[in-house]
């Protein structure tokens, strides 16, 4: 884990909560010492004195952990200082044979300071002890027995208060990352633009777990197309890879999680053959969770080069991620989608009038910064109202959807076409000369003239012929209401010389050209 940082801490409250028991049992052990030295004659006055200040001391802290956010530094100072001085003092005054109780008292308060403080208290407590205790024990050292004896309880409380600062840890740890995903879970459930939601998954992919590589892929034309694909520190998005043997194309198909701890152990998955991406390192840590909602089909996935790198819990954290990325990409999609069809004119699926505008002032933009000229074609079906009367006009319907997809045969993907009115056409091509822009009118009359339509009855019905103006800007017409202004009164020459026919002729963009050229 590169930057696992467990800044998660514990609400004082809890704290007060797991030191519960030792709190308890050291007020039992002080009663202990109370009962036992005023049963003895002569009484131990020092010692009944001390149980009740420790009582009394152990209270206090306890009220005082509760406050600790208020005292925080200074409280664990002055905590550390009363426990070496109190422990260091009870070796001296108890009794051999309560010797026991000094031991636990030394393995109790070191593991409330590891947990209330952390680990240099804790030590700092245990040093100070041992060393105000140390002389009252170095007589005893003649043989092993006592030695032992002496650091005993030392040695109990070294290793308790490892492994309880080692479960903290991790402990806090899980809490950090619960906390990252969680955020980034809510803010990921908010994004509605595919790179927003790339870029919040990294930040949980790299405050959350401990990866070297990771990558979210999604199906297009059977391929997975990696929008996010990070490898040991460099981002490769936009890469491919096949479905078929890749171990992601596995989880697509299977629609299963898939955890491996490590590859170089024969992997004996259907079909799947190693497959290298991004760098040429190999993971051998690898998870994959697949992605699946209505119009999201993809996986997530994420490896480290050495082996047995995660763990379940990161995997659930990491199925988890995956299930609100799915969301969000799902949601994303959706919103694209819906935004798309309000640009689109709902019969003929061409752009429609305001959003054919809106695309045109931007490519007349482009146009004007490189110099580039911009055609327009605007197109007319003839004598349209006299075919809905003859044929019906679910059959003139079907006439613009025959007459879209005619268009659409002949122009490029940078093209546009809209519905500028009811039969009327318009279609914009950057980068294209009047004369070009001719020879795609041509075309588009030609398929026109050559289709075969047929009626409800499955007769056929003549196709109607259409008429069509040409503008090029900025040569023409250097703004885009002058350039349709312009299409649009050709257009209407065309149709006042007989229809079926495109205005300016050829000739008309042969001559320019040539002028042009001398
Ligand atoms: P012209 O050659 O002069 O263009 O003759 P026209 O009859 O086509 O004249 P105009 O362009 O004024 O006619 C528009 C006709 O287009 C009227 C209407 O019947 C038809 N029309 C407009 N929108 C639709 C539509 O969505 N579906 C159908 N079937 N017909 C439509
Ligand atoms: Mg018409
Ligand atoms: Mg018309």
């Amino acid at each position: 884990m590169k930057n696992r940082k467990p800044v998660a801490s514990f609400a004082p409250i809890e704290v007060r909560r797991f030191i519960l028991p030792l709190t308890l049992t050291t007020i039992f052990l002080m009663v202990g010492i109370i009962l036992d030295s005023t049963l003895v004659d002569p009484r131990n006055i020092t010692l009944i004195v001390y149980g009740v200040a420790w009582i009394f001391i152990t209270l206090i802290y306890d009220f005082l952990i509760a406050k600790s956010t208020v005292f925080h530094g200074s409280f664990s100072w002055f905590y550390v200082i009363t426990i070496i001085i109190g422990l260091g003092l009870l070796n001296y005054i108890l009794p051999p044979h309560l010797n026991e109780i000094f031991y636990l008292m030394v393995i109790f308060s070191t593991i409330s300071m590891a947990t209330v403080s952390g680990r240099y208290q804790a030590y700092l407590t245990l040093i100070g002890i041992l060393a105000i205790s140390l002389p009252n024990h170095a007589q005893n050292f003649e043989n092993i027995k006592n030695i032992l004896d002496t650091f005993a309880p030392f040695v109990i409380s070294i290793v308790s208060l490892e492994a309880i600062l080692r479960i903290k840890d991790t402990t806090q740890q899980h809490i950090h990352r619960l906390e990252t995903i969680n955020r980034v879970s809510s803010q990921i459930m908010l994004s509605l633009d595919t790179e927003q939601t790339m870029s919040l998954l990294t930040t949980a992919i790299q405050d959350a777990l401990e990866a070297d590589t990771y990558f979210i892929g999604i199906v297009k034309d059977n391929e997975i197309h990696l929008d996010l694909f990070y490898d040991d520190g460099e981002y490769f998005n936009g890469t491919r890879a096949p479905l078929d043997g890749t171990l992601s194309g596995w989880v697509i198909k299977n629609q299963k999680e898939l955890f491996l701890h490590d590859l170089r152990k024969d992997i004996t998955l259907d079909g799947v053959k190693n497959f290298v991406i991004g760098k040429e390192k190999t993971s051998l840590s690898w998870m994959g969770v697949p992605l699946k909602s209505v119009n999201v089909t993809g996986i997530i996935a994420l490896g480290s080069y050495k082996p047995n790198a995660f763990d379940r819990a990161d995997m659930e954290l990491f199925s988890n991620l995956a299930q609100h990325v799915t969301l969000a990409l799902s949601n994303t999609f959706q919103h694209a989608q819906v935004e798309e069809q309000a640009r689109l004119d709902s019969l003929t699926g061409v752009y429609n009038h305001g959003y054919f505008l809106k695309r045109l002032a931007e490519q007349a933009d482009e146009s004007s910064n490189t110099g580039i000229p911009l055609s327009l074609i605007m197109m007319d079906i003839d004598y349209f109202k006299q075919y809905n009367d003859t044929f019906g006009h679910l059959v003139g319907d079907q006439i613009l959807n025959t007459l879209c997809a005619a268009i659409k045969q002949h122009i490029k993907q940078t093209d546009a076409v809209g519905r500028w009115g009811g039969e009327e056409f318009i279609i914009s091509l950057p980068g294209a000369s009047g004369a070009q822009a001719m020879q795609v009118a041509q075309r588009i009359g030609q398929t026109m003239s050559g289709l075969r339509v047929e009626d409800m009855e499955q007769r056929t019905v003549p196709v109607p012929t259409v008429s069509q103006g040409i503008a090029v800007f900025p040569d023409e017409a250097n703004e885009i209401y002058r350039l349709i202004d312009l299409a649009d009164q050709r257009l209407y020459i065309a149709k006042e010389r007989g229809r079926n026919q495109i205005e300016p002729k050829s000739d008309h963009w042969e001559k320019i050209q040539t002028e042009q050229k001398t």
